[in-house]
């Protein structure tokens, strides 16, 4: 079993779509990016690789190519589960902590799980989501973007034995 780690954080800007593990929240501002800024599924995108030692997002995905503008935080998490699998991998479990000041997650959370459960292929009760806000200190407490802490456990494939 080996543990990875992963971090992202996006600005909160006007004329966005406010998409956090993969569920479109209604609300008058969204994360900015050259994709679709999903901060969520960004972190647990990296976690995975950072389990698998096999880089980071920025360099699979770089937002220097055009390939990749708008890439879906759904079809880039896709897109790492199958990385994983050709390197050996496969999913163990997630649990990530999504810090937003508002509008409140709770009530996505159930989808976001569901969500995040079918693009790696597990079962919904290895994937945790938590969300918290920044007790309005700093950026983030300001609401100036969201930020998502994410951790997982990968298990070789029987192919690695
Ligand atoms: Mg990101």
């Amino acid at each position: 079993m080996r543990i990875g780690f992963g971090y992202d954080v996006h600005r909160l800007v006007a004329g966005r779509s406010l998409v956090i593990g993969g569920v479109d929240i209604p609300f008058e501002k969204g994360l900015d990016g050259h994709s679709d800024a999903d901060v969520l599924l960004h972190a647990v995108a990296d976690a995975l690789l950072g389990a698998a030692a096999l880089g980071d997002i920025g360099t699979h995905f770089p937002d220097t190519d055009e390939r990749w503008a708008g890439i879906a935080g759904v079809d880039l998490l896709g897109r790492v589960a199958g990385k994983l699998l050709e390197a050996g991998y496969r999913t163990h479990n997630i649990d990530a902590t999504v810090v937003l000041e508002r509008p409140r997650l709770q009530p996505h959370v159930p989808r976001m799980r569901a969500i995040i459960a079918r693009c790696l292929s597990v079962d919904e009760d290895a994937v945790s989501v938590k969300a918290t806000t920044h007790e309005k200190m700093d950026a983030m407490g300001r609401g100036e973007g969201a930020s998502a802490f994410a951790m997982c456990t990968i298990v070789a494939t029987d192919r690695n034995g």
